[in-house]
């Protein structure tokens, strides 16, 4: 015999509940508006910054990738290593070139090559941070 459910706990629609005081769950606060999800304060050292297109290469063993200062995005260098291209070629999120600050200001004092910022995020955040942007390509 096959058991009635209740039916109507069941087709009772779902009401979706939404906050009902403006509160937005903490996680949410800064989407949306004038915030982005990337932006944490980087103004502090990336102000101002002069950047340059190149592609990412590999420093040595303990340095052998990079993130994105803003999104997070993977910078990796195929000709480091077997290991490396392969990653590169199976995962297309994998950048191998973006921008890197000339004289970034780091806690070592100013580094070439300190800081990587993917091309979206050059795209994105290159007015607001009031940045120049070198391009060996176009003299
Ligand atoms: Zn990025």
């Amino acid at each position: 015999m096959v058991q009635r459910r209740a039916v109507d706990a069941i087709d009772r629609p779902r009401r979706f509940q939404e906050p009902s005081d403006g509160c937005v769950p903490d996680d949410n606060r800064r989407v949306g508006g004038s915030q982005d999800w990337r932006l944490r304060g980087q103004e502090e050292y990336l102000d101002g910054a002069r950047l340059i297109k190149k592609p990412y290469r590999a420093v040595s063993e303990t340095s052998e990738h990079q993130h994105c200062e803003f999104c997070w995005a993977k910078f990796m260098d195929p000709g480091f290593s077997p290991v490396h291209a392969a990653a590169v070629a199976n995962d297309p999120s994998i950048l191998t070139a973006g921008y890197t600050v000339l004289g970034g200001r780091t806690i070592h004092g100013p580094q070439d090559d300190y800081w990587w910022i993917c091309p979206r995020c050059v795209s994105d955040f290159r007015e607001r941070f009031h940045w120049t942007v070198l391009d060996l390509h176009t003299s």
